[in-house]
């Protein structure tokens, strides 16, 4: 029974591979072809000559190309010859499989100009597409910017913008570029991806490729098409540390492996290795890549985007399958260019976006938008001139084992200027932190232009640790330093921003505290940042401060948003990961101080900020 089972299968191998022979023309990959025959246009490349497939693009060409994979996805970064990939495997079905294909572009606009400046010159420089041109003349019907017939089989290009774009062809394959720019409901039809199924869906060999730049998180078509697909796979390289295999990654700063470099010169950037911790260069990654193969967290494998693995053992290509890289495995440009890319980026908000989605490769978070972002701060150019300033305040926050303490200047424009940070520990029962916390305030100087400064008013938090000495350590100060420590008391719904009056404190005799609406001074602080541009920017970073190492991170623990009770809406604060704050309370507290200045200083204040 047994031999009998072998026997027929060989027999049917043998008729296989009879059959394969007989095919014609001999099957070559998609990334084989393109080597041989593919070539880069002068007018569309900053390299024109003949096209060289990179060890990441291979396994995603082939699988372009692959008869076996009915949808491929690409998560496309910049700089990667991710359209020129989209061409390639055009031609490839045109030339060596004859199949019927349809390119669409986002809109008409897009279509005209890249068959103008994409198509029409990568025909003309790619002999065996060019032969199998039915017409050479430009102004035959046979060779519009809509449409081209070639020996056994149409090319048609199309705006994706309107349903009649996905109407009436008869085709076996179609490539949607820049997925994301498309609509995503074309013309109350359904989305691109869907109407343009529907053109290959009874073909043999139907095929749907899918390539972009992804834009907003839940919005990105990219995204959702690939969220059917059996794997989203990423490229591993060989560690040239350590020997193992891992993706490369931009990391970031809560992260201890991806690109890391040193004060703030990209020319230092590496790649810290996930699993020895070890960094490499840049010069390594031709290198790292020839060994590398794509993988995916449902157990997908390949090398070539021809043979394929499930958990490490061989198997039928996936039906469905998504490809995403970013611009650190490129070949087209440098880690160094990238690192400087982002340090530009750190400007503005939306260049951070920009940078997610173009160089990253990845979707953004529409949270990130309505809230600060550390990167933001971190990207904050230091200032060295003090000279605005006409006042510093100082807030001070109490905790279990310690004081903080954060000192800030302030202009008569509303500026807001961070000086300094202190942190004092100890056992907070014991008097000896208070007095170390309060001679170092009080002995605080900041040259400011001319003058020297001292702190004017330093406001502590009552209510948190160990009221009673901290409102024994005000009531004793306030004989000898008039105004200088201020008890405060935060609360969240005060329209104001410091209270008329100050009110006392049962334990301590004489004790004194101002209540100060915390949520009308983080609005501002938000405002501050957010509003953030070189000019004009109202919160700026002293180049002379020294700030706890996560201070951006701790100024972004909280989020800013508006919730609707009893019909009326409210600006809240959360905290949904209670990560440590102490750097935005004490700036709040800061800034509570210059309030004070404004209502409970008289002539003076009026003087100062007027
Ligand atoms: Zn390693």
């Amino acid at each position: 029974m047994h031999r009998l089972v072998l026997v027929m299968t060989n027999a049917v191998d043998v008729f296989n591979r009879a059959l394969q022979i007989l095919r014609v023309p001999p099957n070559i990959s998609c990334a084989d072809w393109a080597d041989e025959h593919f070539y880069l246009s002068s007018e569309s490349s900053n390299t024109s000559g003949k096209w060289k497939t990179t060890p990441v693009q291979k396994a995603i060409l082939n699988s372009f190309g692959n008869d076996s994979i009915e949808k491929v996805d690409f998560f496309k970064p910049t700089r990667f010859g991710g359209t020129k990939m989209d061409i390639a495997v055009m031609f490839y079905f045109i030339a060596h499989k004859r199949r019927n294909v349809c390119f669409y572009q986002p809109t008409d606009n897009d279509r005209d100009e890249f068959v103008k400046a994409e198509i029409q010159p990568a025909i003309r420089d790619c002999p065996v597409v060019f032969d199998k041109l039915l017409s050479k003349q430009d102004k035959s019907s046979d060779n519009t910017l809509s449409y081209k017939a070639f020996t056994g089989c149409n090319a048609f290009f199309k705006g994706g913008h309107t349903s009649k774009s996905y109407e009436r062809m008869t085709l076996d394959c179609v490539i949607l570029d820049e997925l994301d720019q498309f609509a995503s409901d074309v013309g109350g039809k359904g989305d691109p991806s869907t109407l343009s199924w529907g053109r290959v869906r009874n073909s043999l060999f139907k095929k749907q490729i899918t390539t972009s730049k992804p834009t907003l998180e839940g919005f990105s078509l990219i995204e959702k098409t690939s969220k059917s697909a059996l794997d989203l796979l990423l490229f591993y390289v060989q560690c040239p540390c350590c020997g193992g295999f891992a993706p490369i990654e931009w990391g970031g700063k809560d992260v201890a492996h991806g690109f890391k470099w040193q004060d703030r010169n990209a020319d230092t950037v590496i790649h810290i290795c996930k699993l020895c911790g070890q960094g490499w260069g840049n010069e390594k990654l031709g290198e790292a890549l020839q060994t590398g193969y794509w993988q995916g967290e449902n157990g997908y494998k390949t090398y070539d985007g021809l043979e394929w693995f499930k958990d490490d053992k061989p198997c039928e290509p996936p039906r469905h399958i998504a490809f995403k890289c970013w611009s650190g495995y490129s070949q087209l440009t440098t880690w160094v260019q990238l690192v400087q890319e982002w340090f530009d980026a750190l400007k503005d908000i939306k260049k951070i976006q920009a940078f997610t989605n173009n160089v990253l490769a990845e979707t953004w978070s529409l949270e990130n938008k309505g809230s600060l972002t550390d990167e933001l701060i971190e990207g904050i150019l230091p200032v060295d001139d003090l000279s605005e300033i006409v006042a510093i305040t100082a807030g001070a926050d109490v905790q279990d084992d310690r004081i903080e303490v954060q000192y800030v200047g302030h202009d008569k424009h509303n500026n807001i200027y961070i000086l300094g940070y202190e942190i004092f520990y100890g056992d907070m029962n014991d008097g000896d932190v208070y007095i170390k916390f309060g001679t170092s305030v009080l002995e605080k100087r900041y040259k400011t232009g001319d003058k020297v400064r001292k702190v004017a008013h330093c406001c502590i938090d009552t209510q948190g640790h160990n009221t009673q000495m901290v409102h024994e350590f005000l009531v004793q100060n306030r004989k000898k330093h008039k105004h200088l420590f201020i008890g405060i008391n935060g609360t969240a719904n005060s329209t104001y921003e410091i209270a008329d009056k100050a009110g006392s404190y049962k334990g301590v005799k004489n004790s004194q505290f101002y209540s100060i609406g915390v949520n009308v001074i983080k609005q501002k602080v938000f405002n501050a940042i957010k509003n953030y541009d070189q000019e004009t920017h109202a919160f700026r970073i002293w180049s002379g401060a020294t700030l706890p190492r996560d201070y951006a991170k701790q100024l972004t623990s909280e989020k800013m948003e508006v919730r609707r009770t009893n019909g009326i809406d409210k600006i809240v604060f959360t905290n949904k990961k209670q990560a440590r704050n102490e750097a935005l309370d004490t700036l709040v507290y800061a800034l509570a101080g210059k309030a004070y200045i404004k209502k409970h200083r008289g002539r003076l204040g009026k003087r100062m900020f007027d």
